[in-house]
């Protein structure tokens, strides 16, 4: 049989099978040979019945001794009791509601029995255990655990698997070279899989694994490697001989030390000879957009066209705010273009990015469309980039002959993964924020503070101060509009009477958005309560107050950036974390946000907990799932991936030597359009 053949050419599995087999994700041999086990079993070391510990899964091997009659039971239910032991101890299975689990059981016979075990001491008993028959041919192994949904059992989607790896045999090809496989000792991909159903011990299956997640790690790598494909290039963008005197001079206020070094970083990079390729890092607040700006401005002076592409309508409106005030009194024209640009002022953008009179473009997804031609772009900047994936970074520097690059964001983000995210990727970090501000304070309430808390904002309201509320989570089942409206209604009306408060939410029309935004920053509004669409990026410095309903709900780094949104003049400012979890985990995450601001230990504490949402976690920074691979465990192996993965591509870069890989590599990245 073919690797894309379906399952249902393997025996026992039916239509019905076959629809249920389908969300796990499974349709052809191929998925299921790839479908992993989540744990094993291990069977090599069975407890005595009398020393199996109480309350935790374990596994003992016993004799069924006899096995009882059928009962019915109030509530419409049975139960089944089957007396076995071994020569330690007697057990007692008990079976709830699974009238033909005798049937698998025969007298005399010896099983092993997983699954928790209760009662005394003289009666141990185990209730609805996994069944396993001791085979004659010896001692079994890891007997595999997978993943299950209704109606199929771990031990259904084993038959599957293995029944498809016999099936596919010869058939199954090895993508790695086999000098790689020989060098790192990998084994290869046939027997991997095979033991990483059914491994004889730990030892083999961890074997197993690190083969896959090599092979895993290392297909990424290649994509990377060639979306990115900006080895050894030139630049077809040499920005020199500019200046930035004017420019400084020109601000209200003076640059920090850190965003001065970063500033000259950049000016390095763009006379280089080679594209720069440089991650512009720094808490929220630290004053990003102006070294933006500087790069932007010094591009110009060269006759090149900048891009700035934020993951937001109105972060992008935003963006383009903010750099036509900085930039136009210098003589930069900037086109905005975005999916709510439409009719005529869509006309009047494309021709003045296509001709060149707009220095500066700033945009949304929108600006990767075909029908955005740039005249002369050289610099391409995009912002938060975790929300980008690789593609679209690449599809944008496509628009231009290997442009210079800089990806700013708030987040931290480890070695290992910056390495696997943007290669050779150089680092400016602005570690020090504006003068004069103080850090955000932060306390977290139960609900049943609620309303003091909301005379707390009053009072700030009261003094000219305006507010932020992030409304609760949505609940399944309702709309975001309703979740929002009812927040509204119910508790900001009545506890802020008199307020004028602002709706801001994922279903506005791109220029209802706009109008929210720009009364709240006019201070037409005092307050805004909002989704957390006003996440990443919005700066309305009067705003010194922001509220989060269950704060519970969300990652450190998350909150952390919400938080960002005050604290961004020289007053100051608070922040107020509603939760009414009392989990000892949530609590602990909570506290340590209001005991620090330090974004990078916060994204630490994040990483070494992962709580919801975290960054890593989810599917956030764009790379394709990884099944076996850690980007985090596996840095070592990563960095050995990364260094043969350059090496392949150097040598031979469209892979048309290795075509088994090129399959694979595409393979892996080609859900990766569904991933933003
Ligand atoms: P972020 O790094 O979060 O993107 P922004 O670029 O939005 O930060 O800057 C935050 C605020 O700080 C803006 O209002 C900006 O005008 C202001 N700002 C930036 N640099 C300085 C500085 N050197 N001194 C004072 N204020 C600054
Ligand atoms: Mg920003």
């Amino acid at each position: 049989m073919k690797l894309t053949d379906p399952v249902t050419g393997l025996k026992g599995i039916g239509p019905a099978a076959a629809k249920k087999f389908e969300k796990l994700g499974i349709r052809t041999l191929e998925d299921a040979i790839h479908f992993y086990p989540r744990d094993y079993v291990d069977l090599t070391h069975p407890y005595p019945v009398a020393d199996a510990p109480y309350d935790t899964a374990c596994v003992v091997k016993a004799t069924v001794w006899s096995i009882g009659q059928l009962r019915r039971i109030p509530g419409g239910r049975t139960l089944l009791k089957v007396s076995a032991g071994d020569d330690t101890a007697g057990l007692v299975l008990t079976y709830f509601n699974n009238p033909y689990a005798a049937n698998a059981l025969k007298p005399e016979q010896e099983y092993f029995f997983c699954g928790k075990f209760s009662g005394k001491m003289t009666q141990r008993e185990i209730t609805n255990p996994t069944v396993i028959p001791v085979m004659p041919e010896g001692a079994p192994g890891l007997l595999p655990v997978y993943p299950q949904t209704a109606g199929l059992t771990s031990r259904t989607v084993a038959r599957c698997v293995s029944n498809a790896l016999a099936a596919v045999g010869d058939a199954l090809e090895d993508p790695l070279p086999e000098e790689l496989v020989k060098k790192y000792r990998l084994g290869t991909l046939a027997q991997a899989l095979r033991t990483i159903h059914a491994p004889a011990d730990w030892e083999a299956a961890r074997h197993a694994r690190r083969r896959l997640a090599f092979q895993e790690l290392y297909l990424l790598q290649l994509g990377l490697c060639q979306l990115r494909g900006r080895s050894r290039t030139l630049s077809g963008a040499r920005i020199s001989g500019g200046s930035l005197k004017e420019f400084f001079a020109s601000l209200p206020f003076s640059p920090t030390g850190a965003q001065r070094r970063a500033i000259a970083e950049i000016q390095a990079d763009l006379a280089g000879e080679s594209p720069m390729n440089r991650l512009l890092q720094g808490d929220v607040g630290s004053g990003k957009t102006l070294v933006a700006a500087a790069g932007m401005l010094l591009a110009a002076q060269a006759g090149y066209q900048s891009v700035l592409m934020a993951p937001t309508e109105i972060l992008a409106r935003q963006h383009a705010a903010t750099l036509d005030k900085l930039l136009a009194p210098l003589g930069l024209q900037t086109a905005l273009l975005t999916g709510a640009v439409k009719g005529k002022a869509r006309t009047v953008a494309l021709a003045a990015i296509a001709d060149g009179s707009a220095q500066l473009v700033v945009g949304t997804h929108a600006v990767l469309g075909d029908a955005v031609r740039f005249a002369n772009l050289g610099f391409v900047v995009t912002d938060e980039q975790h929300r980008f994936g690789v593609r679209q970074r690449a599809a944008l520097a496509a628009k231009a002959n290997h442009p210079h690059i800089l990806v700013m964001s708030a987040t931290p983000i480890p070695r290992t993964l910056g390495l696997l995210l943007y290669g050779d990727l150089d680092i400016s970090i602005l570690d020090e924020l504006p003068p004069g501000r103080k850090p955000v304070k932060t306390y977290a309430v139960g609900t049943d503070l609620r309303a003091r808390m909301f005379g707390f904002v009053e009072k700030q309201l009261a003094a000219g101060r305006q507010a932020y509320l992030v409304c609760p989570v949505i609940e399944e089942g309702q709309s975001e509009l309703q979740s929002v409206t009812e927040y509204l209604e119910q508790a900001a009306k009545p506890l802020l009477p008199g307020r004028r408060i602002g709706l801001m939410h994922g279903r506005l029309k791109p220029a209802e958005k706009t109008e929210v935004m720009r009364q709240f920053a006019a201070h037409e509004l005092d307050v805004l309560c909002s989704t957390t669409v006003i996440e990443v990026g919005v700066d309305v410095p009067n705003a010194n107050i922001m509220v989060i309903e269950n704060a519970e709900r969300y990652g450190l780094s998350a909150l952390h950036q919400l938080r960002g949104r005050v604290g961004r003049g020289a007053a100051e400012s608070w922040c107020i974390l509603v939760s009414d979890h009392d989990g000892e985990e949530a609590k602990k995450r909570l506290e340590f946000l209001c005991s620090t601001t330090d974004g990078f230990a916060i994204a630490q504490f994040d990483l070494d907990n992962r709580g919801p949402g975290d960054f890593f976690g989810s599917r956030q920074h764009g790379l394709p799932a990884l099944r076996t691979a850690d980007l985090m465990k596996d840095s070592r192996m990563l960095e050995y991936a990364r260094s043969e993965a350059h090496a392949l591509i150097a040598a031979d870069p469209a892979l048309e030597a290795h075509p088994a890989l090129k399959a694979a590599v595409s393979r892996l990245f080609a859900d990766e359009g569904s991933m933003n």
